[in-house]
């Protein structure tokens, strides 16, 4: 005879009322019941562990369909904060948000130096700033997700970072002896696609690619609603899917690679050249545009074209529901997005680029941090668990 575990049984139960309660708050006892089938003794044994664990609260009385108005019941989304970090190749963004992902406090740094030396030192001075701005809470600080620009395993160590040169960084071990909460790591655009999964334009979609254009490209694939990541973890790095055969060696150690066509350094390079300046910001390229700027526009539509080329690829491998393309300049100036579709539309069958949206990130800069915060949220919720 198999006898239940009793104590797994009653975690499982309080499981599945507290998932409730986060996707259908206000919500009455009564209601978790027809939902769940579970009995109403059960419900009011684990609502009143949940209640004491700070994590759910009772508001007023909700209408009713009979007899006495029911006690409605809340998530706690401020019961305790996570921080999400976004370690580009040349910035780190750090964001401190609530259980259900709002931002109460963000700051953004540039960074002159690269070495993950230099890099920890920014990112911990950060950390540390974000989380004395952590408001009175029940659990405080709950985890830290960071998103990181490279190859990044199933044991959150950094393998390998082309652009910034870490070679197997155990990035989750250092923070976590510093700061003593959960870390998570992920690669940046896994993050990012993660972000605009639970917050942004992506919620209703199940199948989509997540496109994060900077120094190099990332991209972050849902399958299924699923993150697909490869036998390693090492998925989505077709930032180093050559485009040309016999181009010029990348870092990876490929030729060719589509992210030396098609990144925001390939447009500075170009008007570098073109333009006998040292240094483009995104505002000087803004105000090139705004005067008309032929060689300014010429190398946007450029930026467009091989931003295309490579989403071709992608639009055949996926079939994708939805692309999500991350990158201040693509934001700022739509001839970018103009000549992507335009690319693509005359390199695929209609059907096939017309039954997929291409779309800009609703999360903007916020979208790779807000991921990393989400995947610690989930962590948490996922093991919460409260005894008598
Ligand atoms: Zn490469």
């Amino acid at each position: 005879m198999i006898i239940a575990d009793q104590h797994l049984v009653k975690k499982m139960n309080q499981k599945l009322i507290l998932n409730e309660i986060i996707k259908n708050a206000p919500i009455s006892k009564a209601k978790i019941s027809a939902i769940t089938g579970l009995n109403k003794s059960t419900i009011s044994s684990q609502v009143s562990s949940l209640i004491k664990g700070n994590i759910i609260f009772e508001i007023g009385r909700g209408t009713s369909s009979g007899g006495r108005r029911p006690i409605m019941l809340m998530f706690n989304k401020n019961a305790g904060y996570a921080i999400g970090v976004d370690i580009g190749v040349n910035y780190i963004n750090v964001i401190l948000s609530d259980l259900e992902g709002y931002i109460s406090y963000s700051c953004y740094q540039d960074l002159e130096e690269t070495s993950f030396a230099g890099m920890r030192e920014a990112l911990f001075t950060m950390i540390k700033t974000a989380m004395a701005h952590i408001p009175d809470s029940y659990y405080s600080l709950i985890g830290i997700g960071i998103g990181v620009p490279g190859f990044v395993d199933y044991d959150h160590q950094v393998v390998f970072t082309p652009n910034t040169k870490w070679n197997a960084i155990n990035l989750q071990r250092i923070v976590q002896d510093e700061f003593n909460v959960p870390v998570f790591i992920e690669n940046e655009a896994n993050a990012g696609a993660y972000g605009e999964k639970n917050f942004g334009h992506a919620k209703n979609y199940e199948n989509l690619i997540y496109v994060s254009v900077n120094i190099g490209i990332g991209i972050g694939i849902i399958i299924n609603n699923q993150l697909y990541r490869g036998t390693k973890g090492f998925s989505g790095e077709m930032g180093h899917m050559s485009i040309d055969f016999s181009g010029p060696r990348c870092n990876c150690g490929n030729r060719g690679c589509w992210e030396m066509y098609a990144s925001e350094r390939s447009v500075t390079t170009s008007l570098t050249e073109t333009k006998k300046m040292t240094h483009f910001s995104c505002e000087k390229i803004t105000e090139l545009v705004n005067q008309n700027d032929i060689e300014t526009l010429n190398a946007l539509e450029n930026f467009g074209f091989f931003l295309g080329i490579g989403l071709t690829n992608i639009l055949n491998t996926f079939d994708p529901e939805i692309i999500i393309l991350r990158n201040d300049l693509i934001e700022s100036h739509p001839i970018i997005l103009k000549s992507i579709q335009n690319t693509i539309t005359s390199r695929t069958y209609r059907e096939q680029s017309d039954s997929c949206k291409f779309v800009i990130s609703k999360l903007g800069k916020d979208s790779t941090a807000l991921g990393a915060s989400s995947i610690v949220i989930k962590n948490f919720l996922d093991n919460f668990s409260i005894t008598d």
